[in-house]
């Protein structure tokens, strides 16, 4: 829960998703820009793009239903029908009607090149969006679909995973994973990489088991459980189309485990001065271990990363010396972190206690604590 009141700073360390830590492999500085502190930037066109595609597919492969329809009705049966539908959505959304990625909530700037750009994303998008009709038309009455499937659920040792599954097919004898992706992934990430083992894992984790307090996606009509994952597949929809990747194993899973272990105690350790365990972190040598010691985060040279970062000038001013340290920089945009840490000896405690998922008020100090449980947690991230 990271929004409103009851956002609390200190999940920013416990609370990953896939994407958050596909934005720290590929840099640490972009990862801590984007998702600590949460800097706001105009979206790229592209993903402008990617994200009113991800919508089109996903109310494409819904069963919608209404009174006239109480069992529920595919929409777009005609290409012309999804088409219209896509480009009436696709301008509302540059002309700022509604986000790139719904029809709700608030909306987004974009970093627009020139006035012709979105005209061209457009005339992209109808040729993806015919394209994935013919190929999902006889697909859809063919299973059981659920779309955007989100999840959240806590792992180990405080943390917790969230995220959303673009499509899942169910069948009697499992279910199938499906993830859109523009271009066809390499080989590498079809083999393990980490997405499908994070998506598997939701599966067997929360998705799988029948949640009393989950909301229902339709009022009144309960989520299905998901059966075990028998299938993981990748659309390309700019690409060759479908990429089977194997199940996941055991090795993926603990893979993934170390991996988040590391990644939060490098953001710990650099944020919060908390003490490094070496172990967790020596196998990855993509974090710079001086980082761990002066509290700063130093960007790694320029490579395929920056290509798209929203964070060109905030990481020249890094490189020049113009910005505070990350650990500076962080304890600002979150003070009650400082005031913590500064005024207060049981603070590595308190942090302790809030990193294993326990409530904010207790962190802050204006509620009971009861020091017994929480002294004996011990998240050695
Ligand atoms: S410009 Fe490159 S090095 Fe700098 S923050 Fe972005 S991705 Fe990282």
């Amino acid at each position: 829960m990271v929004r409103g009141n009851r956002f609390n700073p200190l999940q920013l360390f416990s609370f990953w998703s896939y994407s958050k830590a596909a934005h720290a492999l590929g840099c640490t500085l972009h990862c801590f820009f984007a998702d600590f502190l949460r800097i706001p930037k105009p979206l790229h066109p592209e993903s402008a793009l990617g994200q009113a595609c991800h919508h089109d597919f996903s109310q494409f492969m819904t069963l919608h239903y209404t009174k006239k329809s109480p069992r529920g009705k595919y929409y777009y049966e005609s290409l012309d029908a999804h088409r219209n539908r896509f480009i009436g959505f696709f301008t509302g959304a540059v002309k700022g009607e509604h986000p790139f990625d719904s029809y709700r909530h608030r909306t987004v700037q974009v970093a627009w090149c020139s006035p012709q750009e979105s005209q061209k994303l457009l005339e992209r998008g109808i040729y993806t969006v015919e394209r994935f009709h013919w190929e999902f038309v006889e697909l859809r009455r063919q299973g059981v679909w659920l779309t955007e499937v989100p999840f959240r659920f806590s792992w180990f040792d405080g943390l917790t995973l969230r995220g959303k599954i673009d499509l899942i097919c169910l069948e009697p004898s499992g279910s199938t994973l499906i993830d859109f992706k523009p271009h066809q992934p390499s080989d590498k990430i079809l083999r393990h990489g980490h997405q499908m083992t994070v998506y598997q894992l939701a599966v067997q984790q929360c998705l799988g088991h029948r949640n009393p307090k989950a909301k229902p996606p339709v009022k009144g009509r309960r989520r299905p459980i998901v059966p075990p994952v028998t299938r993981l597949r990748y659309y390309s929809y700019r690409g060759n189309g479908w990429s089977e990747a194997p199940v996941r194993g055991t090795d993926d899973i603990r893979e993934l485990r170390q991996l988040l272990r590391a990644l939060s105690g490098f953001y710990q350790t650099v944020l919060l001065a908390k003490v490094p365990v070496h172990r967790h972190l020596e196998r990855y040598r993509f974090f710079k271990h001086d980082d761990l010691l002066t509290g700063d985060i130093t960007p790694p040279p320029a490579g395929e990363q920056c290509t798209f970062c929203p964070y060109v000038d905030e990481c020249d001013r890094t490189v020049a010396g113009q910005r505070p340290t990350a650990r500076a920089d962080f304890m600002d945009r979150y003070p009650k972190i400082r005031e913590l840490l500064a005024g207060d000896p049981r603070a590595e405690d308190k942090i302790r206690m809030v990193l294993s998922d326990l409530p904010y008020a207790e962190f802050l100090g204006q509620t009971r604590i009861d020091p017994k449980p929480s002294i004996q947690i011990d998240l050695s991230l």
